[in-house]
């Protein structure tokens, strides 16, 4: 504990390279398994730093490794770097304007989280070589978040199995530290194949795969007063076989993203999933095949980690907000309807105070409302190695997720503060946790505890290629 306020420190020296760096990635979104630029920075940037480098890890040619450090515990400080598909937007302004029309914007903050964790990492390495500490810290730089599952084919290549704590964070209205219910979830196609035929000449020679994709949706709807509650499935028919009504559709494809609140619920809801298509391609006389295209496993939570953390934002306190800061904040308020910023102030169980447009509280650890916000491909790592999150206040109370707002304030003075504040909590506590060994042992135990022998499936089968631009036979 006493050590903080040097690695605080440390993290000041170094954090403009680190903003710089941010920008530069925000400048150049990226999504799904394409940032080539973006994780080309990052593994500059931890050159220059003097980690050890590997790029492509787990055969995906955009993830990228740093380590530094000999011997002792490996702590893993996990990063992210991919954007989201329409969403470009001008920086600073509190009006929604394109800068490339259509083009792609860092709807998720994922600009920050990346070298956030990095800075986090890069002070860590200079920490241990300062001190002569033995202990290794890696950055994980990790693409396609959204919808790629990166981490979970990482996962299975098994690049996480000698770290013994995960650490990371995500931009956010406030900070802290706390246990959001994040959904485990697969993405499954469904192709079906029929026999195309004139359909007012023969259409009894016909077997349709569009009907069979619209009566496995008709089938799926009905099984939903039947799930449990928690659990969500949402579908896309990503081919209808064509757009000629006079032919009777020979092939037709559903994709389906089903989540339930861990892996054996969905495990359980994708096979009857599975039933309900094979239903629909009986009743039609057409064949299915299904494929999964990924998957992530549910959030497994941390007590000991969580209090840790918690503790270190307790000792730093709050981020560094300027009346400039709140006055820009403000100005994307207006932007916001009443209920954005309601529900904002909900999910972390903050009281709302008029007039508020940045973080001014640190939420407590306790406060997650059981709200459920999506899924993270870092459920995945928190299934085999003790996990720990932190939400970093870099964005005005009430900003919609994945909106042009958020793209907005990616690189004001305000996201800088909130990443350099969200880099200084987790370099101190990856430092405790080196520092004091009972600690990775507590994290152990508690996560040994959870888990209570429910074995690992990883929501990603064997055989599954990442969705790579070149792997399109999904
Ligand atoms: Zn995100």
């Amino acid at each position: 504990m006493k050590n903080s306020g040097e690695i605080w420190e440390i993290v000041e020296t170094k954090r403009d390279a680190f903003f710089e760096l941010s920008d530069r990635v925000w400048e150049t979104p990226e999504t799904n398994y394409e940032e080539y630029l973006s994780s080309n920075e990052h593994a500059l940037l931890l050159e220059r730093e003097g980690f050890r480098v590997t790029r492509g890890i787990a055969n995906l040619p955009t993830a990228v490794m740093g380590e530094a450090g000999e011997g002792g515990p490996v702590i893993a400080i996990l990063g992210e770097f991919d954007a989201l598909p329409g969403l470009s937007q001008v920086a600073g302004l509190a009006e929604q304007r394109p800068l490339t029309e259509g083009g792609n914007g860092h709807g998720c903050g994922h600009n920050l989280l990346g070298s956030g964790s990095m800075l986090a990492a890069a002070a860590v390495k200079d920490y241990l070589e300062k001190h002569g500490l033995k202990g290794r810290v890696r950055y994980y730089g990790c693409p396609a978040e959204e919808g790629g599952s990166s981490k979970g084919f990482m996962v299975r290549a098994g690049v996480f199995d000698d770290v013994d704590i995960a650490i990371s964070w995500h931009p956010a209205a406030f900070a802290g530290v706390n246990n959001p219910i994040s959904l485990a979830c697969n993405e499954i196609n469904f192709h079906f194949s029929g026999r195309a035929s004139h359909a007012s000449a023969t259409p009894h020679l016909g077997r349709s795969a569009l009907d069979a994709v619209e009566l496995m949706n008709v089938g799926v709807n009905y099984m939903r007063e039947h799930m449990p509650s928690t659990a969500r499935i949402h579908y896309a028919v990503t081919d209808t076989g064509g757009s000629a009504p006079n032919v009777v559709q020979a092939r037709a494809t559903v994709r389906y993203l089903v989540r339930a609140r861990n892996l054996p619920e969905l495990n359980s809801l994708v096979e009857r999933v599975k039933k309900v298509a094979d239903g629909a391609a009986l009743m039609t006389e057409t064949t299915v095949r299904s494929r999964v295209i990924s998957g992530d496993a549910n959030l497994v939570g941390n007590t000991p980690l969580e209090s840790l953390m918690h503790a270190q934002l307790e000792r730093l306190g709050l981020p560094d907000f300027d009346q400039a800061d709140h006055e820009t904040a403000r100005k994307f308020q207006e932007t916001f309807s009443q209920e954005d910023i309601a529900a904002s102030y909900r999910r972390f169980n903050v009281v709302p105070k008029k007039g508020q447009a940045l973080c001014d509280s640190i939420f407590p650890p306790d406060s997650g409302d059981g709200s459920i916000v999506g899924s993270t491909d870092v459920g995945t790592v928190s299934w085999v190695v003790p996990t720990v999150q932190m939400r970093g206040a870099t964005y005005a109370i009430g900003t919609p997720g994945h909106s042009w707002q958020l793209v907005a304030q990616g690189k004001l003075p305000a996201a800088h503060k909130g990443m350099e504040h969200a880099a200084k909590v987790m370099a101190g506590t990856a430092i405790e946790l080196i520092s004091n060994p009972d600690l990775i042992e507590a994290a152990k135990a508690d996560h040994r505890n959870r888990l209570d022998g429910i074995p690992f499936v990883n929501p990603i089968p064997d055989d599954v290629q990442p969705p790579l631009p070149e792997n399109t036979d999904v």
